[in-house]
This record gives C-alpha cells, sequence and structure tokens, in this order.
C-alpha cells in the first residue's frame, strides 16, 4: 500500500506559501472537521498540464458560496497555488486537491468568525479503478442512499458534507464485491456514481440524467460536447432506473473517474464498445492535448 497520505515527502501549498508535508496539520478543533464546512476540488495534471484549471477554481469559488463562506484568495492566485504545488512536486501525471474550509476560531453550529483556509496538494494517481475492473467494466450495484433534494442543502456545492453519503453508498457496493454504487435522487431517479456522473447508449444515443440535484461534472460537459462534435445525440432528461436495462453500454465519467466503462449494475451486464471506445479515445486526445480541449 503506498505511504499513508500524512506521511508524504514535499510540500503542500496552505494560506499562501508552500509548507512541509508532513507537518502541514489544522488544529482538532477546526470548524470543518465537527461540522462538515469544507469544499474541495478533484483536478487533475495531463504530461505536465492542468486540465480545465480555471474551471476548477471557479468551481472552488462556487463551492465556498454556495456553503456561505467567501476564500480570501483570487481565482487567478487559486490557479497559480495549483501550478506552483505541481512545479514544487515534480508531477507530470497526477491529480490535485485544492480544498477551503472554515477553521478554529468558533466551534458551534454558528461559524461567523471563522478564518476561511486554503490549501493544495497533490500526487500522482494513475487510474481511480483498478486496470482490470476498468478493462472489463467496473460493478455497480444500487445503493438505497439517495441524493438529498436542492431544498435539503447545497446540492450543486463540491462541499465535503455531501461525501459522508456517498462513503456510506461505496462502502456498501464494495461489501458486495462492486467497484462503485449506483446513487438514485429523492425522487427514486437515476442520478449518478459515489463520485462520477453516468452515461448510458440507448439506441445509439448518449443518455444522462439532468443534473438537478447533484455534481454537474465537468468531465460530463466535456463528454456531452466530445459527443455533439461526433454527432451523437445528446439527451439530457430524468432517467428511471428500470430504464437501464434498454442501455447497450454504460460509462462513468469524472475527473478521476475519467471515462470508465460500467460492466454490470445489479443483474443488467454490459459491454463496453463502439460509443464508449470513440469517447475515450477522444477524451484522451481533449486532456493531452490542451488547445482542442471541449
Ligand atoms: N459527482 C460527484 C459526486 C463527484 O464527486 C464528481 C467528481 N468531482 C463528479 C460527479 C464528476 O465531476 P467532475 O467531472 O467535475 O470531476
Amino acid at each position: 500500500m503506498a505511504a499513508a497520505f500524512d506521511d508524504r515527502d514535499g510540500v503542500i501549498w496552505f494560506d499562501g506559501a508552500l509548507k512541509d508535508w508532513r507537518s502541514t496539520n489544522v488544529h482538532v478543533l477546526t470548524h470543518a472537521l465537527h461540522y462538515g464546512s469544507s469544499v474541495f476540488e478533484g483536478v487533475r495534471v495531463y504530461g505536465g498540464h492542468v486540465f480545465k484549471l480555471r474551471e476548477h477554481s471557479l468551481r472552488l469559488m462556487f463551492s465556498a458560496e454556495q456553503m456561505g463562506f467567501e476564500i480570501p484568495y483570487t481565482v487567478e492566485q487559486i490557479d497559480q497555488a495549483c501550478l506552483d504545488v505541481v512545479k514544487a512536486q515534480k508531477i507530470v501525471d497526477g491529480y490535485i486537491r485544492p480544498f477551503a474550509w472554515r477553521g478554529s476560531e468558533m466551534i458551534g453550529v454558528s461559524a461567523q468568525q471563522s478564518k476561511i483556509h486554503l490549501a493544495v496538494a497533490v500526487w500522482e494517481w494513475p487510474s481511480y479503478y483498478s486496470p482490470e475492473a476498468r478493462a472489463k467494466g467496473i460493478r455497480m450495484v444500487t445503493t438505497k442512499w439517495r441524493r438529498p433534494s436542492p431544498e435539503s442543502g447545497p446540492v450543486k456545492a463540491k462541499a465535503a458534507g455531501l461525501y459522508m453519503i456517498c462513503t456510506l453508498a461505496k462502502h456498501a457496493a464494495e461489501a458486495e464485491g462492486c467497484q462503485d454504487a449506483l446513487m438514485l435522487d429523492y425522487r427514486g431517479l437515476v442520478a449518478e456514481a459515489t463520485s462520477a456522473n453516468i452515461f448510458m447508449n440507448i439506441e445509439g444515443k448518449l443518455h444522462t440524467p439532468t443534473a438537478d440535484c447533484f455534481l454537474n461534472g465537468l468531465t460530463r460537459q466535456t463528454i456531452m460536447g466530445l459527443a455533439k462534435a461526433r454527432g451523437i445525440e445528446v439527451v439530457e432528461r430524468f432517467i428511471k432506473p428500470e430504464e437501464i436495462k434498454n442501455a447497450s453500454e454504460v460509462f462513468l465519467t469524472g475527473t478521476a473517474a475519467e471515462i470508465t466503462p460500467v460492466g454490470q449494475i445489479d443483474d443488467l451486464t454490459f459491454v463496453p464498445a463502439s460509443m464508449t471506445d470513440l469517447l475515450t479515445k477522444d477524451y484522451e486526445a481533449v486532456t493531452r492535448n490542451h488547445k482542442a480541449a471541449a
């Protein structure tokens, strides 16, 4: 197993400076740790180039705003922090984790005076799912945990608190020998996986659930653009779980997951085929050639 995340060499960008990795700590009485007041991003570096850096930094700012706090840095400074830490860590292909959180000035539900912190770490992370699981298509099981309604939380934010249900769902799926869980939303409609969006090839068209109560992933948006550029009709709509049986191919998209073929959801099986292959190649091309990025 790789070294634990608190026991690695190098530096982490923390509140404006590069600090030694092992000693970049927060106090145990940090608001974010008790009340989930933190937001984060996941960004990939391909061949030394950070893919969609500005979009990720903007989403971090947006998530913070949704959580009712303001990051005390500009979007340009967040971009620069990512670039500085990638350079310092000499990462060519990797994953950047920028995150912002409420500090330890106040412990209690109210946190009006809390200071907002920002940190950025980066590490090498080749594939989110194991290459073996990915080649066959990952196995998924529908979880009982549902994506909450927009009235019950900041559902469009990449906010740490929302991942509580994702970890519960993912652990339940792993206990059944699966790699991920299919999450329905509060209405019982197909939503997404625990950290990736979902797409289906239904009769040659690319169907994906309307992102009205979960993250409208940047990869999701890229894939929709790539599909349209290939003349594939993209259908964003509400999808009922009983419609999944009509899909011939299913795949997940996400910054970490990239395009991951799905081989099984509950009792249904799928074989990755031409649409998955084509979009995977196109996605590889845009991530490695940022000038052509959709
Ligand atoms: N949904 C969830 C819950 C996620 O955590 C992610 C990963 N950020 C996604 C979807 C995909 O988003 P993106 O393509 O922007 O990485």
